[in-house]
């Protein structure tokens, strides 16, 4: 039987959705792709510019690209990449939308299509929990949100497992990387990241999640502050991964402007 305060719940609900229609008739909200305004059916990108991105379809191959950016560099489990970012293409004007202009909320439905996306892969069989890359505190400040673990929070409703953000840190500042060759990448986060709790992750397996990965050298480094705690596993999953045409490894980064 259905009770007074399930009706009143049901009731409001409507009420919310229908506010948020009417709300979106008045001033619908723009692709940040094409800035097209986004019909009622549209999700955060117009249905053109989604199928326009440039999707790896690497779905649980191994040996894949950004699995081959941490060959011989440390133990790797798995790694996937959604998308490619090219530079000033659908997916970098993506990225660029909820990294740096609030749409944070695009993050967390990104990283819920991402994770549908490998639904029957076996990708995450086995996975104990998501660990978003923590951002440095001045980013953090300005930008209101980390991105990367918005994308956590929404690969966590497409799989059901837990995001652990708290297992990681960021404990120096760190300058962003855009103009870094990739040896100073390497410098500029190591021994940036630190585990308050060894002993929740001894032994877990762990999905380490970023937005882009162009050296690898932020999650390399997140994964060497952790070997040394028994028995720990890493994989790594970004919603893109920085490439040329070709889809081969960029041999200039400066000119990625990420
Ligand atoms: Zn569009």
């Amino acid at each position: 039987m259905t009770t007074f305060s399930e009706h009143l719940r049901r009731a409001f609900g409507e009420a919310k959705g229908l506010a948020r229609d009417f709300r979106r008739l008045i001033l619908p909200p723009l692709c940040p792709v094409c800035q097209r305004k986004l019909a009622l059916h549209e999700e955060h990108l117009c249905s053109d510019c989604f199928e326009q991105l440039p999707f790896t379809h690497f779905r649980g191959k191994s040996n894949n690209p950004t699995e081959r950016i941490f060959l011989g560099l440390t133990p790797l489990e798995k790694g996937h990449s959604y998308i490619y970012y090219y530079p000033g293409s659908a997916s970098s004007q993506l990225i660029k939308a909820f990294k740096y202009h609030r749409r944070a909320e695009t993050a967390a439905f990104l990283g819920r299509l991402m994770g549908e996306d490998l639904e029957g892969s076996h990708f995450f069989d086995g996975i104990d929990a998501i660990v978003p890359v923590p951002l440095a505190r001045k980013r953090l400040h300005e930008r209101g949100y980390n991105q990367s673990e918005r994308l956590a929070r929404g690969l966590a409703q497409a799989t059901g497992i837990e995001v652990w953000d708290d297992v990681l840190i960021r404990h120096r500042e760190t300058p962003s990387q855009t103009h870094f060759t990739y040896l100073q990448r390497r410098e500029n986060v190591k021994d940036a990241f630190r585990c308050p709790c060894p002993d929740r992750v001894s032994g877990k397996h762990l999905l380490l999640i970023d937005d882009v990965v162009t050296t690898g050298a932020t999650l390399l480094a997140c994964c060497e502050s952790m070997k040394e705690i028994p028995g720990i596993r890493f994989s790594v999953i970004t919603l893109a991964l920085t490439g040329s045409a070709d889809n081969t490894f960029p041999s200039s980064l400066h000119s990625f402007g990420i």
